[in-house]
Order: structure tokens, then sequence, then C-alpha cells
């Protein structure tokens, strides 16, 4: 077959050029020997090219992106598109059941637990199935996830800068902000970039929501990436007015409780903060201390405490340093009310309303 022939997504059956399929797919069982089955839709273009692999809910309670992946599949038709989509809209189908991270029972990661194994613990197996049948058909991934619960996280990307190809792939989805790094060992995104398929985490709001202004941004990152590709040839490049990749050797410091108390937020709208502003105050419940969290340095904050309540050694936030230029680029935005993408985010507008846009 010439290279440039469009080419049928071989799993147990074929999903020819042309056809576009919405199934089931096995990859375990429950106590009751019923299937475990991970929905699936597969677009195969009338065209050949690349085969795009999206995958959402590997850890059970991230949602957003299971409502990416709905309107992605809902979205484009073979005639769109030149290769292929393989949506796997839920991956960990028993977390997702029991509406938790990881997989219940024995609490495996999923996202821990890549290429998987035929003959290993639950994870593995299940994860060997998804990596087999699906992932190391596919030329390119984007993995969705949320923060874990009780935090949320600025929407941005997670790559390996370092590789040419990943970098592409991050650049394409438009994120203002890329950390980079390889990836946990055994996550879905460093095990396939490292096997030559260009994967990259996008990191968005908080579980347990659809957040709707992140999930239309999320759709648009796709359509982008679609078409820096030449997948959907009609759909933009997204080219964002700034973007910040921070490496793995730039300040990130996740800024811990030294406290037991009551959380009070004190930045926002924007998750820009200078140094030795306040981040947030901790107080007892007679409300006669206060303890105060101060940015040790001008930062952006990429993830942040909900939970209101604290101890000492919590989490409140994960800051990572920016320069000087870059701030001065953030506070451009800010000034012309264009600091898209993070006004879902901020502590004090983060009721679920306020995520429309
Ligand atoms: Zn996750």
């Amino acid at each position: 077959m010439a290279d440039d022939q469009p080419r049928p997504f071989r799993l147990d059956a074929d999903v020819d050029p042309g056809e576009k399929r919405q199934f089931r797919y096995e990859v375990s069982e429950t106590y009751l020997g019923d299937p475990v089955e991970i929905p699936v839709t597969i677009i195969n273009g009338e065209a050949d090219g690349p085969r795009v692999c999206l995958t959402a809910a590997l850890h059970g309670d991230e949602l957003n992106g299971v409502k990416v992946l709905q309107e992605v599949a809902d979205r484009y038709r073979p005639s769109d598109i030149h290769g292929t989509l393989v949506c796997l809209h839920v991956v960990n189908v028993p977390g997702y059941q029991a509406q938790q991270r990881y997989l219940p029972i024995y609490d495996q990661d999923l996202n821990r637990s890549f290429p998987g194994k035929e003959r290993s613990n639950t994870a593995e197996r299940m994860a060997h199935q998804v990596y087999t049948r699906f992932v190391s058909q596919c030329d390119l991934g984007l993995d969705f996830h949320t923060s874990t619960r009780n935090r949320t996280t600025m929407y941005h990307a997670r790559a390996d800068i370092g590789n040419p190809e990943t970098e592409r792939l991050a650049e394409a989805f438009g994120t203002n902000v890329i950390l980079s790094g390889e990836g946990d060992a055994g996550s879905l995104r460093a095990v396939a970039s490292r096997n030559g398929i260009p994967t990259i985490t996008v990191e968005m709001g908080k579980a347990h929501r659809f957040q709707p202004g992140l999930i239309e941004k999320a759709r648009t990152g796709v359509e982008s990436v679609l078409a820096e590709y030449g997948v959907y040839p009609e759909g933009t490049v997204i080219e964002p007015e700034w973007r910040k990749v921070m490496g793995p050797g730039e300040e990130k410091r996740w800024l811990r409780a030294d406290t037991g108390g009551l959380v009070e937020m004190e930045w926002g709208p924007n998750p820009l903060v200078h140094d030795g502003e306040a981040i947030c105050t901790i107080t007892d419940h007679f409300n006669t201390e206060e303890r105060v969290v101060e940015a040790p340095f001008t930062g952006l904050i990429v993830g942040v405490l909900e939970n209101p309540v604290a101890l000492p050694g919590h989490p409140i936030c994960h800051l990572v340093r920016i320069s000087d230029e870059t701030r001065e680029e953030i506070e451009r935005e800010i000034s012309r009310g264009e600091f898209d993408g993070y006004r879902s985010y901020g502590q004090r507008w983060m009721a679920d309303e306020g995520d429309a846009e």
C-alpha cells in the first residue's frame, strides 16, 4: 500500500478509512465477571495523515477532559479528517464509576502503570490493553487531566520540550504556560513520548467539575493541534500572545502551611503574585492569631489549595518563578483585560458559574 493511502485502524476489527465508529472496548472485568469497557470513538479520515490519540479520565475524578472528548468526538466527520482521531473517553472506568482518582480497591494509579504488562496487577493489565490496542498505533497523544481533588490548577500543558517533536505538539496546543519535564515514570505521557509518540498532558482546573471556559479553550487547543499537523486543514493554529516554557531547572515551589487553621486566600483575580505579596492568611478558630503566607519570589500560581482548612505541611500553592520580561508581558495582558484562561482560575472567582466565558 502506498504511503499516502489512508489505512484502516486495526483493533480486533478494522475501522476503515471514511468510517466513524463509536463502541466500547473491554479492558478488564468486575468482581461479577462483567466487562469493564472504555467508551471509544474512532474517526478514520477519508484521507491519510497522522493518528492522534486523545485520552481522558486516567484519573477517574478528572472530568473536564471527558467533556472535551465528547465535543471533539461529536465535532469531526471522516470527510473532514486527514488521518485518524482516536478518543478514549474514559480510560479509568472503575475510578470514574467511583468518582475517585485511583483504581478502587488497591488504589493503583493507572497513570503510573504504563506501558503495562499482560500478566501483572490490575492497573498494569488495563494499561497494557490501552497502550497496545490504541496508543502504540498512534503518532501523537493528548492526555487530559485536572488537579487532584481539593486543589485546582492553572490551564497549562506539560511536555518534554527537550524533544523537538513534543515541543511542536505542546506549542501547537497553544497554552500560555508549558511546564517542561519528562513526566513521572509510568505515566502515559512519559512512556509514549519516549517510544516515539509525542504526547503532552493538558492540565485544566479542578476535579469533579465541568468548567465550560476551560473546556472550550481545550477544544480549540485540540483543533489547533489538528490544524498544525494537517489532520483538520480547515482549523486554525493558535498563536498565544505570550508563552512561558518553564524548564525542570526553573524554580518551582510548593508553599506549605506551617500552622493548622482556616485559610483565606488573598491573591487574585490573576495568578500573578509579586515577591513578598500575601498569598493567603491562616487564622485559628478564635481569630486571635494570624499567619500570612507570602510569595518568596515573583511568579505564577499554577496550582492551589481549594479546601479552606490546613495543617502543618499542607500544600497551599504551587508557585513558579517568572522572569521580569514574562511578568511585564503578563501585566500588559492584565491591563488590556486579555489575561484569558486565568479568569476561570482566581480563587475567589472559582464558583462554577464563574467559569463560563
Ligand atoms: Zn490526573
